[in-house]
């Protein structure tokens, strides 16, 4: 089994920076560095050397750090293929379908426009990891700054079929809130509920809530649950489009 060692950074004010580390050949990707000195200085700590960086979409909170991160180890940018001229420093495109290999980790990419019109995710089966930058959040989804509500459901359609034991390394700390949205939505859903409490007190004690599964989100995130009825009749649109149904409910999100 090829697998990742992972190590969660908390960088600005609710991003995660990752470092993942292939077990067997010691090669270290940093996934969406929003900046780049607590990376380098956490890759120092660990005594893993940073040699990829794998970026989900354009923006400056997860491109920040790779012009810093390049010139201080040498490493190799790899990001989405249809926003290279988005990406500082990229040199290895890839898109849907492509299979991305760090060391003997095996990533298979997802395209999934909505936030971003070039977003994509990284999925390392082995290691039950999705990095999904900002398209799947705990209890949420990406802003559509990009794209359209129809785009990014069928974006979080491609990642809520993998296995339920994925764990979803989302880009941002957003869940506390998330919850406080879902429930207005989908109140009547007891695992929301409790899973709201148990966030709570995560953060209570100042813990990350991330990475979280995405059995959990299948079942509580009502960005994924759209084609669920009783979420439907909840919002008062019962028989109507998932389509639908999500433009709503990510509307509903923008205003809360
Ligand atoms: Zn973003
Ligand atoms: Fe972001």
């Amino acid at each position: 089994m090829a697998e990742l060692d992972i190590h969660q950074i908390p960088v600005l004010s609710d991003n995660y920076v990752y470092l993942a580390r292939c077990r067997a050949t010691g090669m270290t990707a940093v996934v969406d560095p929003a900046v780049a000195a607590p990376v380098l200085a956490e890759a120092a700590r660990l005594g893993w050397t940073i040699t990829h960086i794998l970026n989900t979409h354009h923006h400056g909170d997860h491109v920040g750090g790779n012009r810093e991160i390049m010139a201080a180890t040498g490493c190799t940018v790899v990001g989405p293929r249809a926003d290279r001229a988005r990406i500082p420093g990229i040199s290895v495109e890839v898109d849907e379908g492509d299979v991305y290999r760090l060391g003997e980790c095996e990533a298979k990419v997802f395209f999934v426009p909505g936030h971003t019109s070039g977003h994509i995710a990284y999925w390392f089966e082995e290691s039950d990891a999705l990095f999904c930058g900002d398209t799947l959040f705990a209890l949420g989804c990406g802003r559509l700054f990009e794209g359209t509500p129809e785009q990014m459901w069928r974006s979080l359609s491609k990642l809520r079929v993998l296995p339920p034991e994925t764990r979803v390394f989302c880009a941002h700390e957003y869940t506390q809130a998330n919850a406080r949205f879902a429930l207005s939505v989908d109140a009547g859903n007891s695992a929301l509920r409790s899973r709201a409490a148990e966030i709570d007190a995560l953060r209570a004690e100042g813990r990350p809530t991330v990475p979280s599964t995405l059995g959990s989100e299948r079942a509580t995130n009502p960005f994924l649950r759209a084609d669920d009825p009783a979420l439907a009749e909840a919002l008062g649109l019962a028989g109507r489009d998932p389509v639908s149904v999500f433009t709503e409910v990510r509307h509903r999100k923008d205003v809360f």
